[in-house]
């Protein structure tokens, strides 16, 4: 069994779209191990997307989930960070595939509504993130 961090990120949340990913979630066979509502504040959001600070997008990927509230949960399954990051689908939705969350629900590269560590160490790290 293994662990991934997931985020419902402030567009979704914002556009009434946070129960039906969290029934997608169940569908696929996830446990939600821990699940919260909660805001993030600028410092903490460069923190976590620390790995992009140098990017171009930085800047307003910070402003964009720090603009309101997100749900972050801790999910468990076998393979949960490749299943999930599947579920989720490309970073960009107009390449991610046919019933993915991100074709479903995303708008843009940037509001693509969700979040999913990409390695262990990565998912470790995230989770004490936000579950200390
Ligand atoms: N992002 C963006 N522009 C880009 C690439 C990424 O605004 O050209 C945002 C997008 O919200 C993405 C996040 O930055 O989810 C982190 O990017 P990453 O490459 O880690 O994509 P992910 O792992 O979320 O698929
Ligand atoms: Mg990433």
């Amino acid at each position: 069994m293994q662990s991934t961090l997931a985020i419902i990120k402030p567009d979704a949340v914002n556009n009434l779209n946070s129960g039906d990913i969290v029934r997608l979630i169940e569908l696929n066979g996830f446990n939600i191990k821990e699940m919260k509502k909660t805001t993030i504040e600028k410092k903490d959001a460069e923190k976590f997307y620390a790995v992009h600070k140098e990017r171009p997008f930085f800047k307003e990927l910070v402003n964009y989930m720090t603009s309101g509230p997100i749900i972050v949960m801790v999910l468990e399954k076998t393979n949960a960070i490749a299943s999930w990051r599947e579920l989720m689908g490309t970073t960009n939705p107009d390449t991610a595939n046919m019933g993915t969350i991100r074709k479903m629900f995303g708008q843009s590269v940037q509001l693509n509504a969700v979040h999913g560590s990409d390695s262990p160490q990565a998912a470790q790290e995230e989770i004490k993130f936000f579950f200390k």
